[in-house]
């Protein structure tokens, strides 16, 4: 699924190997797991751990998809429709749980590198949220204001005139510092996820697709591309790769692709200049740009909405780079070395799920914020099926609902981009 021509930063930079996947088909199993991301390997890990024999099938490789192409950006994962707009669709009580379980999710994943002793390179240095308006800059404060006072989130406002302690850029009009937020590099944090679930016993299978499931009284026959498999349950676990092979998923989410770029390797002194605190950085636009120095504090990782699925790798490099130049003109002669895109998947209600929908066990839906959530939702879901204690979330009452006109879902998202990138650029040009 990756485009012509691209090359992964991550992949490039990753030492570790990835643990060897197994040389035949086992006939049955206690569970089988389609998709081989964080999600499919956090909850083989843990079903592993409770005596479950548990088989990973991925249609191309361990990792393959959106974990190990990612930014790497993990925090609390603010919610998509921003801090009002889930007030006006929640109410103030399930507003604030939600955002609570951003935090618990967070919380969750720093332990767990910590107990699991997983090298992914986690950094914990805040992320820097420039503010295209003055309008952004007062609505962000006001924001910020009350993710302090209802959820204990620490944060600080940084006017324009100190805007060079954060950030080498005139861009924005000032902006503000969550200071939970972080950063891993994704597919070390993958190796490490998949090396412990192998260790627990975990089978994996790739490039092994799963192309049908049939119930067969208490169990599913899985087929799959190397023959078929007997599971007494199976977790789908595909995010923005589901597609017709992998319902109930499929139908719940929107695969939306986004591009990223690795820029380097830079200076220390252009590096310090850019980010003088090696944060993780976005901004306030409806399109946005989201970027952050790699671990080792040599590059920059750039990414967004750059460019649909197909879109030549040329044509993603030039789309990136006139977003670059325009925060960071002092890039202007800077290698781009490396171009790549993954799909992140969306759903109707802007939040993401897990449950058990036609018999299946699922997870996904994150949105485009799925590194700290699918490791959190993957260990909930293992939870969820053993029965355990700790399995709930705020997100358990609302229903995961079928994207309405599907087929249609990619064009509509493409034309819904479109206008959100238009308001971005009227606000632009309108600002003072
Ligand atoms: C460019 C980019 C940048 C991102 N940046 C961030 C970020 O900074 N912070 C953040 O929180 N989130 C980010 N995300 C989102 C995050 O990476 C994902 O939400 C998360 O990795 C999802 O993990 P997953 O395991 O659910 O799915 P994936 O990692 O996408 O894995 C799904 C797997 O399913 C496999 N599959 C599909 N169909 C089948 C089948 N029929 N049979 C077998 N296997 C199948 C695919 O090959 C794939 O490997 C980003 C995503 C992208 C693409």
């Amino acid at each position: 699924m990756a485009e012509q021509g691209e090359r992964i930063y991550w992949l490039d930079t990753c030492d570790a190997a990835l643990p060897p996947v197994a040389t035949g088909l086992p006939k049955r199993v206690d569970f089988a797991i389609v998709g081989a991301g964080y999600t499919g390997i956090t909850t083989a890990l843990y079903l592993a751990r409770a005596g479950r024999s548990v088989a990973v099938f991925d249609a191309v490789a361990l990792g393959h998809g959106a974990s190990s192409r990612n930014g790497g950006m993990v925090g609390p994962g603010l919610h998509k429709l921003g801090i009002s707009g889930l007030v006006a669709h929640y109410g103030e009580d399930q507003a604030v749980a939600i955002l609570n379980e951003g935090l618990l999710a967070l919380e969750h994943l720093q332990a767990m590198v910590a107990e699991e002793d997983l090298d992914g390179d986690l950094q914990i240095r805040g992320r820097f949220k420039g503010l295209r308006t003055a309008a952004h800059y007062e609505a962000s404060a006001r924001e910020s204001d009350w993710l302090r006072t209802k959820i204990g989130l620490p944060s600080d406002m940084v006017p324009q005139s100190e805007q060079r302690s954060e950030i080498g850029s005139d861009f924005y009009r000032g902006g503000v510092v969550y200071h939970r937020d972080g950063g891993v590099h994704p597919r070390k944090l993958l190796v490490a996820l998949a090396t412990r679930a192998a260790e627990a016993g975990v089978e994996f299978h790739a490039p092994c697709a799963v192309t049908g499931l049939r119930r067969d009284g208490n169990d599913v026959t899985l087929n799959t591309a190397l023959g078929s498999v007997v599971a007494g349950e199976v977790v789908m676990a595909t995010n923005g790769y589901a597609d017709r092979h992998s319902q109930p998923l499929n139908r719940r989410v929107v695969p939306i692709r986004t591009g990223a770029a690795a820029v380097g390797p830079l200076s220390p002194e252009l590096m310090a200049d850019l980010t003088p605190k090696a944060r993780m950085h976005a901004e306030s636009a409806r399109v946005f740009m989201w970027y952050r120095p790699t671990p080792d504090g040599r590059s920059f990782i750039f990414g967004g909405r750059f460019g649909g699925q197909g879109t030549a790798v040329e044509k993603r490099r030039a789309a990136i780079r006139r977003s670059v130049l325009r925060v960071f003109p002092q890039l202007e002669n800077a290698p781009f070395s490396h171009v790549w895109s993954g799909n992140v998947a969306y759903t109707p209600d802007h939040c993401p799920h897990l449950g058990r929908e036609d018999g299946v066990w699922l997870a996904g839906g994150y949105c485009g914020s799925g590194v700290t959530r699918s490791i959190y939702f993957g260990t909930k879901l293992a939870r969820r099926i053993l029965g355990q204690p700790g399995s709930e979330t705020a997100f358990d009452a609302l229903p995961f609902k079928p994207v309405p006109f599907k087929p249609f879902s990619k064009w509509g998202a493409g034309m819904l981009m479109r206008w959100y990138a238009h308001q971005d650029a009227k606000e632009l040009k309108n600002r003072d």
